[in-house]
């Protein structure tokens, strides 16, 4: 039976990136005897402007009824003055709620062929390949908070941290399965010396391991790992972790990859899952085809992945990607002298190629 995924372009550079995409997971479709369908819907800036809101219903039940969602970008300064509830980047914040994105994937994986943009020095981002497992609908994000009150005679605000025990196992066998399609390894990041909702977190992902005698584990404090990334980033396999912490050690991680172009995530959910480039919707560059497409690709590849139990063909589109860099094509945002300077349709035919 085919699997259904629905595309939503968005705003900017989208509509681009999210072709790019669509052409290579047909291609990988056509070899590995897939049968893929897509359905285009609307969201963001694109959607406020045909129908008056970011996310309309129509989206959000065919995101619900699919196999799997390729989400491009939104937003941009031409809605700018928009009223904050109808902003293009709240169709995201609806996605999540709507279909119950639990959890953010982000690979962070440096190629030989790009060591060269990453901050860190080479030998360092050598070989790193790694995965953050982000919580992403509970902890202090979600808690009760108080903008001010007074306290003894001052003002004072406070947010809530609460993790309950089913919402950490949930996570947990997350990341450990996510493990076992990679090198088995899982590092706990918490913060259990000083929270009580981390000392939980610990013994909870601890009893949830038992499930998993193949996977390793082991913790680290949220201020250690921030360290180690950035000085020993490929000791890593699988790092799981609450929200907050995940937020901030994502994208530290995601810096260490060099390009914000090339990031594929996967935010996963109890319905249905999402897959999105890391960045924005650039509309710096929009309707030039120049943006580089390659972390819609990457995002593609996680979908069939992780949605479509397409292990092979995943691992046939990353390839194709890498092989594509090796053969020196660069879009704008990486090319430098020495290199084939390719616009977004001509990277996208050069991972093709390599299909
Ligand atoms: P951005 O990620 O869109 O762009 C930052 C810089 O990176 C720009 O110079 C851009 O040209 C460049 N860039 C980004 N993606 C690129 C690609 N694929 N190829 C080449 N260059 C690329 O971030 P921003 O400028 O801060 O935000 C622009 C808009 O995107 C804002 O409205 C913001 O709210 C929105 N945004 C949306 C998402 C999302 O949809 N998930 C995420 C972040 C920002």
């Amino acid at each position: 039976m085919a699997k259904k995924i629905v595309v939503i372009p968005g705003d900017g550079i989208g509509s681009e990136i999210t072709g790019s995409a669509v052409e290579v997971l047909q291609k990988t479709a056509e070899r590995f005897s897939l049968e893929l369908e897509y359905e285009y819907k609307d969201a963001g800036g694109t959607a406020y402007d045909k129908f008056g809101t970011p996310l309309p219903e129509d989206t959000l039940e065919a995101c619900k009824a699919a196999d799997g969602v390729l989400f491009g970008a939104v937003g941009g300064d031409k809605w700018d003055s928009v009223e904050p509830a109808l902003r293009p980047e709240k169709a995201i914040l609806g996605l999540r709620k709507g279909l119950g994105l639990y959890a953010n994937l982000r690979p962070v994986k440096v190629a030989d062929t790009l060591a060269e943009y990453s901050p860190l020095k080479p030998a360092l981002v050598s070989g790193v390949d790694l995965v953050i497992v982000r919580e992403l609908v509970g902890g202090i994000y979600f808690g009760d908070k108080c903008e001010s009150e007074d306290f003894n005679g001052t003002e004072r605000a406070w947010d809530l941290e609460n993790y309950s025990v089913p919402e950490v196992q949930r996570i947990a066998r997350l990341a450990f399965e996510t493990a076992r399609l990679r090198s088995g390894r899982v590092t706990s990041v918490d913060k259990a010396n000083v929270l009580a909702t981390s000392r939980l977190w610990r013994r909870t992902v601890a009893e949830t391991a038992k499930a998993y005698p193949d996977v390793e584990l082991n913790n680290l404090y949220v201020d250690n790992c921030a360290m180690q990334l950035a000085v020993r980033p490929a000791q890593f396999d699988v790092i799981v972790t609450g929200n907050l912490f995940g937020d901030i050690l994502s994208d530290e991680a995601a810096v260490i990859g060099g390009s914000i172009g090339m990031m594929p995530s996967a935010s996963i959910g109890e319905l249905t899952s999402l897959y999105e480039p890391i960045h924005g919707s650039a509309p710096d560059i929009a309707g030039k085809g120049i943006a580089n497409p390659i972390g819609t690709i990457l995002s593609g590849a996680m979908l069939l992945r992780y949605s479509l139990n397409e292990e092979a063909a995943a691992q046939a589109v990353e390839k194709a990607v890498e092989e594509a860099l090796a053969d020196g094509w660069r879009t704008a945002d990486l090319w430098h002298e020495g290199f084939k300077k390719a616009d977004t349709q001509t990277m996208t035919k050069a991972v093709i190629d390599h299909l």
